[in-house]
């Protein structure tokens, strides 16, 4: 019997590679330990073998101090610069996933489908996984009775399974199952089939108590396509208004601040939840626009007044760490992205 450490380093969800190791190492008779401390604890013990998964790159600083401290870890996600993946260790057969790391969680999780059918230039989609095909089943997803019928779908691209989507839906509807496509439905490519099959079932947000399908919208050239699609959506029965759409920030060289009123005026007008998603977390600019928008912030205070008082909150942070004071978290910190930018 090995003792292992499996660590999470980031993602606001769990994260299936490891939870799939977990259960493999389980299936051993191994002693697991899962945690999100990247540290060890004063009395941790050592251990046979130790995991780090990071899946965001700006998570670097985190993974480097996982890293000093674990000497001999193992790390992959796509967070890394590993190539490792947690099939050269399970092998490709092994599909259990242990959910005890994470008792708070109480959806099912997981993919009915792999790859995407586009291939945007900032999305590491198309190079991981390739082009679209089905995976599993909802009920292959559902942890069974007992278990909510809560699923969290992680697909990126779910209406590129050709034909499958469709048994996926009928499962879904007949099942009585809700559903969270929290990587975003790939409205650039919708058409009026799928966007009808989708207004027929339970689709939620990722807290599953409110109807809520994610989308994207990461480059203005892309508008008209775009809106074609959230009307295709709305003729079906969706309105915008259940719609949150990321859009990428700080990516396109060309990017203006101009640029960026137009895509998040034009979503707000039309009653879309935006949802910036940082390319380049160096600039704080962004980050700040960010949070700015995902508080809500935006629908009470004008965004030159908000900035000015985040660079003062700033400039009052830095001062009382410089004095030796203690430094608050802001509370409209911003809530971490559920997964690495795609869709
Ligand atoms: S961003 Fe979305 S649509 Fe683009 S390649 Fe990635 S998964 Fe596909």
């Amino acid at each position: 019997m090995k003792t292992v450490r499996i660590t999470q380093l980031d993602g606001a969800l769990p994260n299936i590679a490891l939870m799939k190791l977990a259960a493999w190492h389980q299936a051993q008779g191994d002693q697991v330990v899962q945690t999100r401390s990247i540290e060890p604890d004063l009395f941790e013990p050592a251990y046979d073998v130790v995991y780090g998964s990071a899946i965001f790159s700006f998570s670097a600083a985190r993974l480097a101090r996982f890293q000093a401290a674990w000497g001999a870890a193992i790390v992959g996600g796509t967070g890394s610069a590993s190539s490792a993946k947690v099939e050269d260790i399970t092998g490709d057969e092994f599909e259990s996933l242990d959910y005890s790391g994470h008792p708070e969680f109480k959806e099912s999780i997981g993919f009915t489908q792999r790859g995407c059918r586009l291939k945007c230039g900032f999305c590491v989609v198309p190079v991981k996984e390739g082009k679209n095909r089905p995976v599993g089943t909802i009920q292959d997803i559902w942890r069974g009775p007992g278990h909510p019928k809560h699923i969290h779908l992680l697909d990126n691209d779910f209406f590129g399974q050709q034909g499958a989507w469709r048994e996926r839906i009928d499962e879904i509807r007949e099942g009585g199952f809700k559903v969270c496509l929290s990587q975003g439905i790939n409205v650039r490519l919708i058409d009026q089939e799928a966007a009808a099959a989708l207004a027929t079932i339970e689709y939620r947000n990722t807290q599953f108590n409110r109807r809520q399908l994610y989308t994207a919208w990461d480059n203005l050239r892309d508008e008209r396509v775009f809106f074609r699609g959230v009307q295709t959506l709305e003729a079906a029965g969706i309105p915008p208004s259940r719609l949150m759409a990321y859009m990428l920030v700080g990516y396109d060289p060309l990017e203006t601040w101009d640029r960026i009123w137009k895509r998040f005026n034009a979503m707000v007008e039309r009653g879309i939840k935006p949802y910036p998603m940082v390319y380049n977390r160096r600039r704080t600019d962004l980050v700040a626009f960010q949070r700015w928008v995902i508080t809500g912030l935006y629908r009470i205070v004008p965004w030159d007044e908000y900035k000015r008082s985040t660079r003062s909150a700033e400039s009052t942070a830095a001062y009382a760490a410089h004095a030796g004071g203690s430094r608050t978290a802001p509370a409209n910190t911003a809530p971490a992205p559920t997964e690495e930018l795609t869709t």
